[in-house]
């Protein structure tokens, strides 16, 4: 009798158990098909039907110098040898050595966002471009021509270079030159067309 009372209330047991994962397994159907629904009701609401008539935001660049070198290019992660600080590094930049012109220009349209002058890095300005872009142009001379809050077009010149950069000073009077997406430092050869300079 109360053998057959266990089994009988192991069975119920099972029961509810398989009962309550099924009850689970509905709920997040239905929790997951509300969500879909709710992302597919947002083009009704215009979200997307306003994007789509935003303009679609193209930066056109130029070259930051005419008529120079690259003494460095971007390294990515791949080290390499800093004649300065006689160490390897990563040189997430390209560095510019000027054949005659020092001035240095803006690489698209911008805002001057940053201007400033340390002893590793230089004077420095940052000029902020659409799509989450930053182009930063370090080792320059300190008498700079722009300041914060300048807009800027694609070749303004916003300065010259000078060897200003303590940590790359044997790379004599250049341009360090770095882009950042959304922060992040990203190969300014995706965006410039440096040819075979
Ligand atoms: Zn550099």
């Amino acid at each position: 009798m109360n053998k057959t009372n266990t089994s009988q209330k192991k069975r119920v047991i099972t029961s509810v158990i398989y009962a309550t994962i099924v009850a689970l397994l509905v709920m997040a159907c239905a929790i997951t098909i509300a969500v879909v629904n709710n992302r597919n009701d947002n083009p009704t609401t215009g979200e997307i039907g306003n994007n789509d008539e935003l303009p679609v935001a193209t930066v056109t660049f130029v070259l930051p110098m005419q008529n120079a070198t690259i003494a460095k290019d971007y390294s990515g992660a791949k080290l390499q040898y800093n004649d300065t600080l006689k160490q390897w590094e990563i040189h997430k930049a390209i560095d510019f050595v000027p054949t005659d012109n020092l001035s240095v220009y803006a690489v698209a349209n911008g805002t001057v966002t940053n201007v400033y002058t340390n002893y590793l890095e230089g004077t420095v300005i940052e000029i902020s471009h659409d799509d989450g872009l930053v182009s930063i142009y370090k080792s320059l001379d300190s008498d700079v021509l722009v300041q914060v809050g300048d807009t800027v077009s694609a070749g303004t010149e916003i300065g010259t270079v000078s060897n200003s950069m303590a940590q790359e000073l044997n790379t004599n009077a250049h341009l360090h030159f770095e882009m950042t997406l959304n922060g992040i430092k990203v190969d300014p050869n995706d965006y410039l067309s440096l040819g075979d300079k």
